[in-house]
């Protein structure tokens, strides 16, 4: 029999509303003894059938939920309908031929907790994160063989988030291993180089896509300040969008010699940007200092807020970070300021920057408000799943 969670009296609120979780002050009772990841059915108080999920006896999130349709599995099958549905979105999506990096899972917001999956060309590579997830590997792998047939696939499960899970960190090839995990894919046309081994996440920022596409719409004749470049694709985009010069600044050296590479790659001239090693917090207060200035600075620092209690200090972190860039923006110039905290609302972000820009004593108007590529969308049951903003401002 299949175990299961009986919720506190009026616990069921937010599954009604389609809401994956189900903290572990919401539960009542367990029946059954569930492992971790088990599949258990979800009852309310009175003992009807709500939603069925995944057990998390670890974690703060004591349940995610797999379906709310009494009737479905949680088997093989189920796993291959949910991707396939997640892929035909994308499908509709994107021209392949353009863009081949892709986020073919979003979690949460495609009714998969825990399970991202992102195409990189002819490379796979999915980051499992809850129980579930975890007890799952099998049949995703299995779905994924199915179809995509004859690409790799390549595990990147070493996020902390694990821990509250009580899992460890997993990374490897699941399905035909490589030698290199380093892939050249497509985006608008550009080609990018993506490390699913060593880079970053599951080796790239695939949700700024739509961003580095405006920042290319307003580089034309501008120097560009790429700040947080990562593999400096920014930069690629202002370029290929007519800016005269742009400098990448991160502090990882791998990402900017793979930045010098993918300005190779794309037959850019390489006189045309300089990689700057640099703390951009150092930096930006370097430049007001020496006077210097560009017509647009980018600005897209890793999170701030993991958690709530972060979130003030987050805030004094964007608002100290934007008015030194808004110094070194000439009259007239753009700021592309962005948060991937998801604690962070859109309102409230926009509150900042406006604070920055009081501080700064500079004019700024916002012309333009950006979000995370169409490919990370935002489910109506799961507004936590819309993290990532943009303002692209004027600067007077
Ligand atoms: N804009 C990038 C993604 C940025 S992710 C893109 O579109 O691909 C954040 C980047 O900031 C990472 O590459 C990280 O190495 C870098 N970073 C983090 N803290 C930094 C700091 N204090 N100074 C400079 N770079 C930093």
């Amino acid at each position: 029999m299949t175990a299961s969670i009986i919720l506190q009296n009026d616990r069921d609120k937010s599954l009604k509303r389609r809401h994956p979780w189900v903290f572990s002050q919401a539960v009542k009772q367990v029946h059954g003894t569930p492992n971790s990841g088990d599949t258990v059915d979800i009852l309310s108080a009175d003992g009807k059938f709500v939603a069925r999920g995944a057990y998390s006896p670890n974690s703060q999130i004591r349940a995610r939920v797999w379906t709310f349709d009494q009737n479905e599995q949680i088997d093989a099958e189920f796993f291959l309908r949910r991707i396939a549905q997640a892929w035909a979105v994308r499908q509709q999506l994107f021209d392949l031929s353009q863009t081949n990096g892709i986020r073919v899972v979003a979690a949460e917001s495609d009714s998969l907790p825990g399970v991202t999956i992102d195409l990189y060309a002819d490379v796979l590579v999915c980051q499992l994160l809850s129980a579930g997830a975890e007890r799952q590997r099998k049949h995703i792998v299995a779905a994924l063989k199915q179809l995509f047939d004859g690409y790799s696939i390549y595990e990147r499960s070493d996020v902390d988030v694990r821990k509250k899970e009580g899992l460890e960190p997993r990374t490897g090839w699941l399905h035909l291993p490589r030698d290199s995990g380093e892939v050249t894919i497509k985006e608008n046309g550009l080609n990018i180089l993506v490390d699913v081994v060593n880079g970053h996440k599951t080796g790239f920022y695939l949700d700024q896509r739509d961003s580095r596409a405006a920042a290319g719409r307003y580089a034309k004749g501008k120097t560009v300040l790429n700040c947080f470049s990562y593999t400096g694709t920014f930069g690629l985009a202002a370029l290929t969008g007519g800016a005269t010069h742009v400098t990448n600044a991160d502090l990882s050296d791998l990402a900017l010699a793979t930045a010098q590479r993918n300005m190779e790659l794309n037959q850019l001239d390489l006189s045309k940007a300089t990689m700057t090693k640099a703390d951009v917090f150092k930096l930006l207060r370097q430049y007001k200092d020496e006077g210097k200035q560009f017509d647009m600075v980018i600005l897209d620092p890793p999170k701030f807020a993991e958690n709530k209690s972060q979130l003030v200090g987050a805030c004094r972190g964007y608002k100290d970070i934007n008015r030194v860039a808004m110094q070194i923006v000439k009259p007239g110039g753009l700021l592309l300021t962005f948060s991937c905290s998801g604690l962070m609302e859109e309102s409230l972000f926009q509150k900042v920057v406006a604070d920055a820009a009081l501080d700064a004593n500079r004019g700024c108007l916002f012309i333009e408000r950006l979000s995370q590529a169409k490919d990370h969308p935002i489910a109506s049951f799961y507004p936590e799943g819309h993290y990532l903003k943009g303002l692209v401002c004027i600067i007077q």
